[in-house]
């Protein structure tokens, strides 16, 4: 059977962006595929025209194409024009579905467990609570959380002229993959279908105007950071992590995806970092100090500090984050403290500054 232009592709999908990690075809890279009696013709477009990368990717698309029967020759040509050197964010903004929104913030997490969902939500209700107008889109289609924290459940989703209404709550629009299905339905997505979801969420729900949008990412850095850099500008990113070494190299892997996605790093907060007990001591459970110096070593913020505290955790559960503001110790400080820093480090970027360090440990 001879090699046809779709058995090529087919095989271009097995070769990735050694930077960016996804396959070249999705990346769009390919410009053309000719074939005739076993002698392929192949444009890739680069991102970049002095890309360092380049002999890889020719030595990979070459092994893979080689490697479909009745092949003898493959020929890679590359391009760069001046679009392809635009990133993704750079493109979003070109093709804004949100303009109305005027800074749209995703919080990410090296992995899953350490608090990002919870810092999502509480920043959200944080900076409304401050004044401003904030929708909050759960953006973890794999396991939603903010149906629960948010207290959600039993809510259908209203839809008016096509667009989703987002539902308001705790002074927060808010829109969640969650309450279209069933709770405990595992949630499988394929590529398309993940970009499908997320887009809907995006330009489908009826956000209008907003002074911040907050995405909570799903853990991890997947397609979904990657579907959402192309689809939209974002101000930037903060990264959740927790006080323990393993969690700290998390943290440094997604703080470098945001980077390679060309979205800035607003800084990181480090939740679960001490525990206040009855003697009114504080424990460090974790360590101490962990996330200060990954901050600093990645040259981001610190934005916050977030105590382990079991009222975090049962508003969290009960879906009442305004009760976390209201609390008898540190934790509404500290999380308003993580807020104004956060809001801070927005106004830096708009004046065209860099990220500045916020706090200091001591
Ligand atoms: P992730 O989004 O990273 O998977 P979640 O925000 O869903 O994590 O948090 C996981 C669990 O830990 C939730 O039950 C949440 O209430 C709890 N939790 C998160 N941060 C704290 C904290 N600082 N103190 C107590 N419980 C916390």
């Amino acid at each position: 059977m001879a090699v046809t232009k779709d058995h090529i592709l087919e095989a271009l999908r097995t070769v990735n962006d050694p930077e960016l990690h996804r396959d070249i075809v999705t990346l769009n890279m390919v410009k053309n595929v000719a074939v005739c009696d076993g002698v392929a013709d192949i444009k890739i477009e680069l991102t970049t025209p002095a890309c360092p990368l380049k002999d890889v990717i020719q030595k990979d698309v070459e092994t893979a194409v080689m490697k479909l029967e009745g092949m003898q020759k493959v020929q890679v040509e590359f391009s760069a024009n001046v679009a392809a050197q635009k990133s993704p964010q750079e493109r979003a903004a070109e093709n804004n579905p949100l303009p109305n929104v005027k800074n749209i913030i995703a919080v990410g997490a090296g992995k899953g467990g350490v608090g990002k969902s919870t810092v999502a939500v509480n920043l959200a209700v944080g900076l409304a609570r401050e004044g401003a107008t904030v929708g909050l889109m759960d953006g973890d289609i794999y396991g939603p959380s903010l149906p629960t924290m948010l207290g959600l459940h039993n809510k259908e989703p209203h839809v008016v002229d096509n667009m989703l209404q987002p539902f308001e709550v705790h002074g927060v629009k808010t829109m969640t993959i969650g309450v279209m299905v069933q709770s405990e339905q595992p949630l499988i997505w394929r590529g398309p279908m993940m970009q499908g979801a997320v887009k809907q969420l995006i330009q489908q729900t009826n956000w209008g105007a907003l002074d911040y949008l907050i995405i909570d990412l799903p853990p991890g850095t997947g397609d979904v950071p990657l579907s959402l850099a192309q689809m939209l500008p974002l101000t930037g990113a903060v990264v959740v992590c927790t006080p323990q070494r393993v969690a700290q190299d998390d943290a440094r892997r997604a703080v470098r995806m945001f980077e390679q996605l060309k979205i800035d790093v607003l800084g990181c907060v480090e939740n679960m970092s001490y525990f206040v007990g009855d003697d009114g001591k504080e424990y460090d459970l974790f360590g101490k100090g962990g996330a200060a110096i990954m901050a600093e070593d990645m040259g981001i913020p610190l934005l916050g500090t977030i105590p382990i505290n079991t009222a975090l955790r049962q508003n969290g559960d009960t879906g009442n984050p305004t009760a976390n503001f209201e609390t008898d110790d540190s934790l509404g400080d500290e999380l308003m403290n993580f807020v104004r820093n956060l809001a801070g480090q927005v106004s830096v970027k708009a004046l065209g500054g860099a990220a500045q360090p916020t706090l200091s440990i001591s």
